[in-house]
Formats: C-alpha cells, structure tokens, sequence
C-alpha cells in the first residue's frame, strides 16, 4: 500500500477540538488506503513556553537539558493524538524521536537529522495496519543518546525525514494557512496562494525567513526527492480525498516543470537580523577570513557581507548576523579589532532583510533597478544588497519593513492571481 506522511504543526493542535479536527484528517486518508505517518508538533505556544522557562531557569543554560525540556511539548501532542484516533477506532500508536531511532548529530538546540530508520513502522503497517504518530522536532544524539531538537520549526525536518525514510509517496504539511503565498499572508491580505512553487525558489523563500517551511525541510526534501505539499488542516476534514489532492500548494522540481515561470514568485523577510560594521579596517590581504573566522568557529551564521573599496589603506566592512547572536558577535570583535588594529566596532539590530525570489529572474534583466526604484519612491534607503541567480535581498531600517514588503509585493503585480 502507498505510504503517506501528514504533519501538523502547533496551531492545528492547539487544543482537544483541533487534535479530534487532525484525526479525522488522519482518518479519511487511512480510509482511502494509505499507510499513514503522521509527525506533530507542540500545541501552539508550548515550545515558546518551554524556551521561556529554561532562560528564566538560567540565562546561560546546558543545550542538552534545554532539549530534554522542549522536546517535551511535541511528546504531549504525540500521546494525545494516538488516543484520540485509537477512540474512533484507528490502529494508532505514539512514538518518541529516540524509540525508532531518529539520530542526529551532537548540535544540540539545533541537531541535524544523520539517520532514521523507519523499519519497525513499516513492519507495523504490514502486520497490523497501525498508524504512527511521531513526536516531531526531536531525536537522538548519535553519540550520546541524549534527546537532541532540531531547532525552531524543526517538526517541519522530522517529516520530510520520516518521508524519505519510509519511502512516502507524498509529504503533507498541514498548517494555519492553506498553502505558500506570494508572501505573508498576515503582512500582505492581498498575498496570493501560489499552487506550485519550484525548490529553489522555496528554498530562498526559505533562507529569507518565510517559516511556513523550515529551510532544512526543504534541503531535505530537495535532496531526497520528497513530494513536498503544503496545505491547510482548518478545512474541513471530510473534503473528498481527490479534492484535497488539489489543494494547497505543491513544492515542484524546476526540470519536472514546462510551466512558464513567473518573473518573481514572492516576497519574503526577516527581522531577526542584526548588522555589525567596522570601520576603519587595513585593506590587506587577509582581512575578511581574519574577521569571519572567529565568528564562524563561535558557530555564528553569518549572511549578507559588504566590503568598501579602500581608500589611504583602509576601508569598512559589514555583514549580517541572526539578533539573538550580536552581542557574542561584538564580543569576538573587540578583540578581533585590536589584533588587525581596526578603528571601531558598530552594531544595529534595528535592521531588517527585505528579498524577491523567483527562477524567472535567471533570463530577465531590470528585476533589481525595477526594485530599487519602488523602494526609492517611498523614501527607503537600502543599506547593503546581496543577490544570487534567483534572489535579490536588501537590508533596509526595520522600521519601513512591512511598507517594502507590500510595495514590491505590489509592483511585481503578486497581488494577481498567480501560475495556474
Ligand atoms: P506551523 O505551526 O503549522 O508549523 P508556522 O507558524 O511555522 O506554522 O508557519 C505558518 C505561518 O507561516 C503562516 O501562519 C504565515 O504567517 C507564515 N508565512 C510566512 N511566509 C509565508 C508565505 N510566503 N506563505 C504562507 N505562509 C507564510
Ligand atoms: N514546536 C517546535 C517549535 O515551535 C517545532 C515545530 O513546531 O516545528 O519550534
Ligand atoms: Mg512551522
């Protein structure tokens, strides 16, 4: 029989009405054949909770106690979901990250997926036609044993995993909206629901902070080939199974596709980004790998980086880095600044990254000046602009951030209904 893995994420089981709401999601596919994984998150605002507690336990907290209170939330969600569906009659059973193993490697607070075996749910489906509910967003340190989670939004990873795993035919993520937008819905009403979008354009989105997928979902799937689709679990669940195949949005691979594709798929942003300038910099050789280095071996994610043309031996230099890690960044720094003999260390978490995502942009000229233009227009002056073949991202003040988002979302016209 096909197999199918259907996640859902914190608010489609906020509560016992949206739990039973799932099972009849889950119900309605084991009843049209499928042999059915579901992976579910934290009831919604539970892992918010969690995080808070542990930062109120001690500012500067073991990783590996911060897993073993977060992983804590999807568990809760996993064991009341199997008993709801086992009440109306379906074959189902919990599962925790370190029972089939799920194992990661040691980063805890952010572990990445090594292996799942899927053997024993596979087993299950054949011997006793049992679903498997699976405690999203945790799994196993490899080394250790030691319960690890794979950072915010992780539950989105556990599924794509479990997909490949068990060989899926499909990978349904059932959220709050019904599909990928031309962008956030909650900042742009006019947002359109995209009914397919390619990998790396998702991927993009991705990276610039559109966490209706978590990025690494989508390298995953990317990498595994994994039908990825994205879709609501507040419609109603009793929708005839060919309906809701039609639904939502399907994540596609460029070289499957012989669509037309549309200049700019979507707008995506972020504003948890700080940026760090120095100034005064020497222009030698070496300087950048000097600077970036310490920050890479303290593990801090590093984004957009400018460097100035020099002028009388010196010039400035600028990256992004996530907010949460800009005073560890500046810390490293004053040390770096003296040792290159650097003038000063800036730091501004008032910023925010603004992008534009579409394949399209691979054969058109114009998308960055018709960008720069519309920002120009209302006053926003762009501080850094870093592009790839399929991304134009600026860092602008985070103050005009939802005024950029719904001009270009205007101005490349994605408040039109999109590809068919
Ligand atoms: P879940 O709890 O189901 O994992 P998330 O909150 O992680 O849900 O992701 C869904 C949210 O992602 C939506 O409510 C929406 O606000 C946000 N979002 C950001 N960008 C987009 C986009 N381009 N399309 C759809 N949703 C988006
Ligand atoms: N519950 C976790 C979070 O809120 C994981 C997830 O929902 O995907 O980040
Ligand atoms: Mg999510």
């Amino acid at each position: 029989m096909a197999r199918l893995v259907m996640k859902f994420g914190g608010t489609s089981v906020a509560d016992l009405d949206r739990i039973r709401n799932v099972a009849r999601h889950v119900k309605r596919e084991v009843d049209a054949g499928y042999d059915v994984a579901v992976v579910v998150s934290a009831m919604a605002g539970v892992t918010n909770q969690l995080v808070e507690w542990c930062r109120q336990a001690a500012m500067l907290h073991d990783a590996r106690e911060y897993d073993a209170v977060v992983a804590t939330g999807e568990e809760v969600t996993a064991g009341l979901l199997a008993i709801v569906l086992e009440g109306m009659g379906v074959n189902a059973r919990s599962w925790q990250g370190w029972q089939l193993p799920i194992l990661t490697d040691n980063a805890h607070g952010s572990a990445r997926i090594l292996d799942v075996n899927g053997a024993e749910l596979i087993k299950r489906f054949k011997d006793h036609s049992q679903v498997a509910v699976i405690a999203g967003f945790q799994g196993m340190n490899k080394d250790t044993g030691r319960v690890t989670t794979l950072g915010r939004g992780g539950s989105d990873t556990s599924a794509v995993a479990i997909a490949a795993a068990i060989g899926a035919e499909r990978c349904d993520i059932y959220t709050d909206v019904d599909g990928v937008y031309t962008t956030d819905p909650r900042i742009e009403p006019d947002a359109q629901r995209l009914k397919t979008i390619t990998f790396e354009e998702m991927l993009e989105m991705a990276s610039l902070g559109s966490k209706v997928l978590q990025i690494r979902s989508v390298e995953f799937a990317g990498k595994y080939k994994v039908r990825l689709r994205v879709l609501s679990s507040l419609t109603p669940p009793d929708l005839p199974v060919a309906q809701e195949a039609t639904s939502g949005t399907l994540i596609t691979f460029e070289e499957d596709s012989d669509m037309e594709q549309a200049l700019v798929a979507g707008v995506a942003f972020n504003r948890d980004e700080a940026k760090i300038t120095i100034l005064g910099v020497p222009d030698r050789p070496g300087i950048a790998y000097q600077i970036l280095d310490p920050i890479a071996l303290a593990n801090i994610e590093v984004d957009v980086i400018v460097q100035n043309i020099g002028r009388d031996g010196m010039t400035d230099f600028s990256f992004t880095t996530h907010r949460n890690d800009l005073k560890k960044t500046l810390d490293i720094l004053q040390n770096v600044c003296r040792h290159i003999g650097a003038r000063e260390v800036l730091g501004d978490d008032r910023i925010c990254k603004v992008g534009l995502v579409g394949v399209g942009m691979r054969s058109h000229v114009g998308v960055a000046s018709k960008m720069f233009r519309a920002l120009a227009e209302e006053g926003i002056n762009i501080q850094m602009i870093s592009t790839s073949e399929i991304k134009i991202t600026v860092v602008i003040d985070e103050k005009y951030m939802e005024l950029a988002v719904r001009v270009l979302h205007k101005t490349f016209d994605l408040d039109q209904p999109q590809r068919p």
